[in-house]
C-alpha cells in the first residue's frame, strides 16, 4: 500500500458498567431495559437545584480494574469535570465526566492493548490508549420513527446518570479488522472482568475517527452495535477513498451511521472542544486512591483473558489457536472448565465446544457480542448480576454435563461422530441430555466386520461402475463409504467399512 494512501482510524468507546446496581452519583437502579419511561429516576439525575451528587464507590472501582487490564498509568488523584452542553437528554445542562487538565486527571491514561496476529502466535500490532474515564450516560430521546421524519421527541431519563467508562484510543488502527479484533478482545475483558455485559442492547457504544493520511478526519457517530463499527469503518474508508479519488477533498465533519440504510450520513456540525466550556465539578471532592488502594483492587481482580489462555495452553495442552477461540467467548470458556468435571479430556471436550457448538451457534444462534437481546433478557434475568454473555434459548438448555456425556460416548466408541452431530443438534433444540436420546434410538455404533459385510456386498453389488472405477481411483472409495454410511443411519464406524471396501477392491485388481 502507498503510504500516502495509509488509512488512520481512532475510536472512543463508551461502556456502561451494568454490573453496578445503582447509577454513578445517585442511589436509583442503573438497570432501565425493559423499563417503563421515567421510573429510575430521582432529584440528582433529574438535575433538581440543590442536589448534590454522591459518587459510586464501585464505579470507581471498576473504572479502576478496566484502566489496569488495558495497561494504563492510574491517577492517583482523580477528579471530574463539568462538560456544559444544551440538549433534552442532559437535564442539568452539563454532563459530569473527566477531563485531562491543570494536572486533574481520569482514571487511567497512556495504556495499550496488544493485538494478537490472527495467522500467527505472536503480537501483531499495539494500539495505544490514550485516556480511560469515568462519566455518566444522558438519558434517551425516543422518536416516532426517524429523527428525521418524527412529528414529536419523547425523553426517557431512567438511562440518566448511570455510569460510563469511555476509552479512547489513539489512531493507531489501519484497517477495519484491526478494529474488530480490538472490540472483540475488549468485550471478552469486560465480560471477565464481569462489569459490562457487552451483549445487553446499547451496553457498548462506539465513535470513530477516519481519515486517510494526508486529508481531513471524519467522526463517525453512533455506532451501537459491535458489528457494526466494522462495516461503518469500511464504509467510509471506500467513501473519502472515492471522494480523493475524484480529487474532491474530504470535510472535516461528523457522520451517523444509519443502520437501516448501511452507510454513513452527514450530521450537524461538530462542535470544538472549547464549545463546552469545561470546568471542575465542584461537587465532587477528589478521590485519592493510595498505593495501598491499589493493591487492593488489583487484589481482587479476576483472571484476565491473556492469563487465560496462557493457564490452558499450560494446564490443558490446548494449542493456543483453541485456547484463544475458548477464551474470546467467555462462556465458552466457561463451560469448557465446568465440562472437565465430568470428563477429564480436555482436548476431546475443547474440541466439542470449538468446532461443534461454536459452529452451530454461529450458524443459528443470535451472535453475541453487540448484538440486541434485550428483549429476552430483561424480565428473567433481572435480578440476577450475573454477566454470561448469551442468553439464548440454545444455551440456556445446554449444561456442562451435556458436553462431557457427548464427548464420552464418542471417545468411547459407542457411537461415531456421525450419529453425535445429530443427537448434538437434537440436545441443542431440546435441551435432554444425550444419555437420554441415545435411549431406545438404535444409534450403537456398527463396528464389527460381521455386522457390516451384508451392507458392504449389497453397496459393492448396486455401484458396479463405481466399483470398477474405485479399482483405478482409490478416491471412488468416499462415495462408496457414504453408501454404505446412508444405509446404516450413520452409524457405521467410518474406518472399518473403509479398510473392508478397501480388501474387496484390492481382491478385484488382483483377479483382473
Ligand atoms: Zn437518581
Amino acid at each position: 500500500m502507498m503510504q500516502a494512501d495509509k488509512v488512520m482510524i481512532g475510536l472512543e468507546i463508551h461502556c456502561q458498567l451494568t454490573a453496578l446496581r445503582s447509577k454513578l452519583f445517585c442511589p436509583c437502579p442503573a438497570d432501565y431495559r425493559g423499563k417503563e419511561p421515567n421510573v429510575n429516576v430521582c432529584p440528582i439525575c433529574l438535575g433538581m437545584p440543590g442536589t448534590l451528587p454522591l459518587l459510586n464507590r464501585k464505579a470507581v472501582e471498576y473504572a479502576v480494574m478496566l484502566a489496569l487490564a488495558l495497561n494504563c498509568r492510574i491517577a492517583s488523584r482523580i477528579t471530574f469535570y463539568r462538560k456544559n452542553y444544551f440538549y433534552p437528554d442532559l437535564p442539568k445542562n452539563f454532563q459530569i465526566t473527566q477531563y485531562n487538565a491543570y494536572e486533574q486527571a481520569s482514571v487511567g491514561a497512556d495504556g495499550y492493548m496488544e493485538l494478537d496476529d490472527p495467522k500467527g502466535n505472536g503480537v501483531s500490532k499495539v494500539i495505544r490508549i490514550r485516556r480511560l474515564q469515568l462519566e455518566e450516560d444522558p438519558g434517551r430521546l425516543v422518536y416516532d420513527g426517524s429523527i428525521d421524519t418524527s412529528n414529536y421527541a419523547l425523553v426517557d431519563y431512567n438511562r440518566a446518570g448511570v455510569a460510563l467508562v469511555e476509552i479512547v484510543t489513539e489512531p493507531d488502527f489501519n484497517a477495519p479488522n484491526e478494529v474488530r479484533l480490538f472490540l472483540n478482545r475488549l468485550a471478552s475483558i469486560l465480560e471477565h472482568l464481569n462489569i459490562c455485559n457487552p451483549a445487553l442492547d446499547g451496553a457498548v457504544r462506539c465513535d470513530a475517527n477516519v481519515s486517510i493520511r494526508g486529508h481531513a478526519r471524519v467522526e463517525i457517530k453512533n455506532i451501537n452495535s459491535f458489528k457494526d463499527v466494522e462495516k461503518a469503518i469500511t464504509f467510509e474508508i471506500a467513501r473519502q477513498r472515492s471522494l480523493t479519488a475524484r480529487g474532491i477533498e474530504v470535510n472535516s465533519e461528523t457522520r451517523h451511521w444509519d443502520d437501516a440504510r448501511r452507510i454513513t450520513v452527514q450530521a450537524r456540525t461538530k462542535e470544538e472542544e472549547e464549545d463546552y466550556r469545561y470546568f471542575p465539578e465542584p461537587d465532587i471532592p477528589s478521590v485519592i486512591l493510595s498505593s495501598e488502594d491499589l493493591e487492593v483492587i488489583k487484589a481482587s481482580m479476576p483472571e484476565l483473558p491473556h492469563a487465560r489462555v496462557e493457564r490452558f495452553v499450560r494446564a490443558y495442552a490446548l494449542t493456543r489457536d483453541t485456547a484463544r477461540i475458548l477464551v474470546g467467548e467467555k462462556y465458552l470458556a466457561d463451560l469448557f472448565e465446568a465440562s472437565l468435571k465430568y470428563y477429564d479430556n480436555a482436548r476431546s471436550i475443547a474440541n466439542w465446544i470449538v468446532t461443534d457448538l461454536k459452529g452451530y451457534l454461529d450458524r443459528y444462534g443470535d451472535g453475541s457480542n453487540g448484538s440486541n437481546n434485550s428483549s429476552s433478557s430483561s424480565s428473567s434475568k433481572s435480578d440476577s448480576n450475573d454477566n454470561s454473555n448469551v442468553n439464548t434459548g440454545i444455551l440456556a438448555r445446554i449444561t456442562p454435563k451435556h458436553i462431557a456425556e457427548l464427548a464420552v460416548l464418542v471417545d468411547s466408541g459407542k457411537i461415531n461422530r456421525t450419529v453425535a452431530k445429530q443427537i448434538m443438534q437434537k440436545m441443542l433444540s431440546t435441551g435432554m441430555l444425550p444419555s437420554a436420546i441415545i435411549q431406545g434410538m438404535n444409534v450403537d455404533m456398527l463396528s464389527k466386520k460381521d455386522e457390516l459385510e451384508g451392507i458392504v456386498d449389497r453397496v459393492m453389488d448396486e455401484e458396479r461402475k463405481a466399483v470398477m472405477d474405485a479399482i483405478s481411483n482409490e478416491k471412488i472409495l468416499n462415495y462408496l463409504l457414504g453408501k454404505v454410511m446412508k444405509y446404516t443411519n450413520g452409524r457405521a464406524d467410518p474406518k472399518l467399512v473403509l479398510s473392508m471396501l478397501k480388501e474387496r477392491i484390492v481382491d478385484l485388481r488382483s483377479s483382473q
